[in-house]
């Protein structure tokens, strides 16, 4: 009783500063507490020639506190040539601004000085060839061979090397863009494409539903549209089209499925957009259109759960998001484990409990390389690093894990399912693959490593349940490094 209070003081005194500290994004120069973009308007032209997009972006700015006049921006590796400011419709009026010396992981912080708080800023820019979250490709490197190709992939920290922004996932906006490509080119965004939208190579998008900037998102290339139901289809070049319909046929189940487990799907379309192989991962769960890699279409639907990943992003990490990237086991253990949750439901218990095995053997593995202070879920801040050495194992896995240990200490409510999405177990016929993202590749060559501790998960569940049975394994779960007894063995036990 004696340590269950003095846990309950420390936690109480404790809380505040660590939540404070939570909310600061070390990756971003933006102030979001001063001001906050509430919605961005973009008018972008894609030359492929010049490896480049060039255009405007214009912000609509929330004024958070009185006294600040200075917006400020992440950049990379753009090319700035002017900045204007305007109040209601009046006419735009240059400003002064400053871009610092470039920094290796964050970029250059851009700061816009302004004589009063406008309504509205709007930056002249183009992006450089080798900008960090876009990928150009020749005629030669797509399926089709005859038409270039162009994709971003903005998380963690790359948005900012395609748009000027507060490139932070703590501030959340609206956008409209106007993107025009060669004429033969399809434009497609991270907003609501129209799948009957005439290819003239002059587009407009519209994102209602406020979003995080790692979640923008461009492509344009030769690509086509199959329906897979009313509100779900692919997106591919016209050779792979066909093919991936098939694979993901059950895509409209993974959506009713996941909204009868965690509520309605608030995103209105769910596509899927097939890219070249060289996509850096496996999947990325850009709103209204998660962009996959072609190497899941297997053939025989072995490989669905990144589709059940990605669409499980549409609820935990897109609509509930981190903060910052130092809690990226937010985003990525509870999607995992929804991920699992979506598998069970549609395939069946035994698939589900293949794929958590096979995932936990694999962090169990890479546990063995992984020093014991990087073994946890919340990071400390990483200032000197970069957010996607997070994306690893620790994230995904050891969140998932967490979360499956937690419904062995309280068993999740048996909810049945509507009976029309009940399906037979299902097994794929070939030796079964984990699909999880690719590490990023690095510049230095050197493999990502994920880090950090939960520290107060375990104290809180511990606190408000004293004498839990499996304290000792969230002990484990704490110090890292020790796989839980219990947990071992929970996962032939789930209910
Ligand atoms: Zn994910």
């Amino acid at each position: 009783m004696h340590r269950l209070a003095l846990l309950l003081v420390l936690l109480t005194a404790t809380l505040p500063a660590l939540a404070q500290d939570r909310r600061t994004d070390e990756h971003s120069y933006a102030q979001p507490d001063k001001v906050r973009i509430a919605d961005l308007g973009l008018d972008l032209q894609v030359d492929f020639d010049k490896r480049q997009l060039a255009g405007t972006a214009t912000y609509t700015l929330a004024w958070a506190d009185e006294d600040q006049r200075d917006l400020v921006l992440d950049t990379r590796d753009l090319s700035i040539t002017a900045v204007e400011a305007r109040n209601g419709k009046r006419k735009w009026r240059a400003v002064d601004f400053t871009l610092a010396e470039r920094d290796a992981r964050f970029g250059s912080k851009l700061t816009i000085t302004l004589s009063r708080q406008y309504e509205q800023v709007r930056v002249t820019y183009a992006t450089s060839p080798e900008a960090s979250g876009l990928q150009w490709l020749a005629p030669s490197m797509t399926a089709g061979g005859k038409t270039p190709f162009m994709f971003s992939q903005s998380q963690a920290i790359h948005a900012r090397s395609w748009v000027p922004l507060q490139d932070t996932p703590s501030v959340r906006y609206t956008y409209t863009a106007r993107v025009r490509t060669p004429a033969d080119v399809m434009a497609l965004m991270s907003a609501d494409n129209d799948p009957a939208a005439p290819r003239d190579g002059d587009y407009t998008f519209r994102m209602p539903q406020p979003i995080s900037s790692y979640l923008m998102a461009i492509a344009a290339g030769d690509l086509v549209f199959k329906p897979i139901s009313a509100r779900a289809g692919v997106w591919a070049e016209p050779a792979t089209v066909d093919k991936a319909v098939k694979e993901f046929e059950d895509t409209e189940k993974m959506i009713e499925v996941t909204e009868s487990l965690y509520g309605p799907y608030r995103w209105e379309r769910y596509d899927l957009l097939i890219l070249p192989p060289s996509f850096p991962f496996g999947g990325m769960e850009n709103p209204r259109i998660s962009f996959i890699t072609p190497t899941v279409i297997a053939g025989d639907k072995s490989l669905v759960s990144l589709i059940a990943h990605e669409l499980a992003h549409s609820w935990s990490g897109n609509l509930v998001t981190n903060a910052s990237w130092k809690d990226m086991w937010l985003n990525e253990g509870f999607t995992s484990y929804v991920e699992n949750r979506i598998v069970e439901a549609l395939y069946g218990k035994e698939r589900a409990d293949m794929e958590f095995v096979n995932s936990r053997n694999g962090l169990k593995a890479d546990l063995a390389d992984i020093p014991a202070e990087q073994q946890v879920l919340m990071l400390p801040a990483r200032t000197g690093s970069d957010p996607e050495d997070a994306l690893g194992s620790i994230a995904y896995d050891k969140g998932a894990w967490f979360l499956q240990f937690l419904t062995t200490l309280w068993p999740r409510p048996v909810r049945p399912l509507p009976a029309q999405l009940v399906r037979q177990p299902r097994l794929p016929e070939r030796e079964h693959r984990t699909v999880r993202r690719l590490p990023a590749q690095r510049a230095d060559g050197q493999t990502p490593r994920p880090g950090h501790r939960c520290r107060t998960d375990g104290l809180a569940v511990g606190a408000r349940h004293p004498g839990l049975r499996a304290a000792d394994g969230l002990a484990a779960f704490r110090r890292g490094g020790r796989h839980p007894r219990s947990l071992a063995q929970a996962s032939h036990r789930r209910a």
